[in-house]
């Protein structure tokens, strides 16, 4: 008997029979002696809609208030997944974020866990129910309800693992696992059996959706056993099958497959560029500019600053596109003239587009490939950014999958023999 927590996302718990077919996936582990806790997702579009109906009454809206709203998505699926349990004959307990509780900062609408409290989960897995955790949500030290960002239900899931010692988190979701791009760019990417926890990383950093950043920190930080899963598949498959299925997120890098150099190419559009025409070129001026920019609590991607001609220098940096406007407005308002710049220019129709695999480490001329391939595409590459097991570029938008499937192909992704044989 092992405790396994099992998080289904947005599309697995779609509909009320994909909610059934949950519960008879949930009840198939149960039954098999397994504590089982399970961590879902609001309904496919929910989240979506709620933080729309926001944009209604507000173009920038509380995010307290936001955070309210948007946590009622999963305390609906929650509470739905406890009744198709219960009326299968399952007993099942759902609790919101707050019950439990997971305790967060005050980030609203992206929140950090810090700890959670398992003694209620507990006393019902040993009474012989399964536990419901809505995921996505926390309370913060004042009482608030706080969500984690877009996707944040991963987190959830590895963060229960991690804080009950879970022997495995499985991430059901609407692909069978890691491929080595998003399978709905390139029809023709594989999946990965194995996928060294590094490299997840990478990707979940640079764009790929299917887990969330801090899940995989987690993974990492606690040692949890990650394994992404289809949850379309028949819900009563056999418990062997299912356990050697998908992707596992793996700690030992010898596992790898040795040949491979790249193996994964990740995509992100929330990406926006601004530049500061003809800055001073002198010392301080980065913190000048990047110093009011954090301090607004707007993350920073990519930078770069030119070489000086006649003392003045160009200075750009990227932002995710959420944070475009109120970066501008204080490059306009605050910091440009600071620091006194002679322009500022912005482009938010950019895309980052960055190939991933350990095996760069040892090997030459991976990004050269890269930067023949988009060329022999007409693609201009406007920034590069580049560190051990990754290079990533920053590009127009619209070639953006036009790029991810060159480059897919470029590297052999396509098939196992080309992968092998990649630079
Ligand atoms: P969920 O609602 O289950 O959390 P998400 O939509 O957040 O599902 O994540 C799954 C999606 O991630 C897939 O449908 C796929 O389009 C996308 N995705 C992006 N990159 C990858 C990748 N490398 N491998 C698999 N899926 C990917
Ligand atoms: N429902 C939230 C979202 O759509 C969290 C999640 O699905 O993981 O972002
Ligand atoms: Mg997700």
């Amino acid at each position: 008997m092992s405790l396994i927590v099992q998080k289904y996302g947005g599309t697995s718990m779609g509909s009320v029979e994909r909610i059934q077919n949950v519960a008879r996936r949930v009840a198939k582990w149960h039954a098999a002696g397994h504590q089982v806790v399970v961590v879902p997702s609001a309904m496919s579009g929910e989240t979506n809609r709620l933080l729309g109906l926001a944009k209604e009454i507000s173009p920038q809206p509380d995010s307290r208030e936001l955070d309210m709203l948007a946590s009622t998505g999963e305390q609906a699926s929650s509470s739905l997944l406890a009744m198709a349990l219960m009326s299968q004959g399952v007993p099942a307990r759902s609790y919101a974020g707050w019950q439990v509780p997971v305790r967060t900062d005050s980030s609203f609408t992206k929140a950090r866990i810090k700890s959670i409290d398992d003694a209620r989960i507990r006393g019902d897995l040993d009474s012989g129910r399964v536990v419901i955790v809505t995921g996505f949500q926390g309370i913060d030290d004042d009482g608030n309800i706080t969500t984690l960002g877009r996707g944040g239900s991963d987190t959830s899931a590895v963060a229960v693992a991690a804080a009950m010692g879970a022997a495995e988190c499985l991430i059901f979701t609407d692909v069978d696992g890691v491929y080595t791009t998003d399978p709905r760019v390139v029809p023709e990417a594989r999946r990965m059996a194995v996928i060294s926890f590094e490299e997840m990383m990478e990707m979940a950093s640079l764009g790929s959706k299917v887990l969330q950043i801090r899940s995989v920190e987690f993974a990492g930080k606690y040692r949890v056993p990650v394994r992404v899963l289809s949850s379309l598949t028949d819900p009563l498959i056999p418990l062997e099958e299912e356990m050697t299925s998908g992707t596992l997120i793996t700690f030992e890098e010898d596992q790898k497959m040795e040949a491979a150099v790249v193996s994964g190419i990740a995509f992100s559009r929330d990406e926006a560029k601004v530049t500061l025409l003809a800055v001073p070129d002198t010392p301080g001026v980065a913190y000048s500019i990047l110093g009011p920019v954090a301090a607004a609590n707007i993350d920073v991607d990519m930078i770069l600053q030119n070489q000086s001609v006649q003392g003045t220098t160009d200075f750009s940096f990227t932002v995710n596109r959420n944070d475009f406007a109120r970066t501008l407005d204080l490059l306009n308002n605050q910091i440009g003239p600071a620091v006194g710049a002679g322009q500022i220019v912005s482009d938010d129709k950019v895309c980052k587009v960055s190939i991933v695999g350990i095996g760069m480490r040892s090997h030459v001329g991976v990004a050269s490939l890269m930067f023949r391939t988009l060329s022999e595409e007409g693609i201009n590459i406007q920034m590069i950014s580049t560190s051990e097991i990754k290079t990533s570029v920053i590009i127009n938008d619209k070639y953006m999958e036009l790029a991810v499937r060159a480059l897919h192909k470029a590297f052999g992704l396509d098939t196992e023999s080309g992968q092998a044989a990649n630079p």
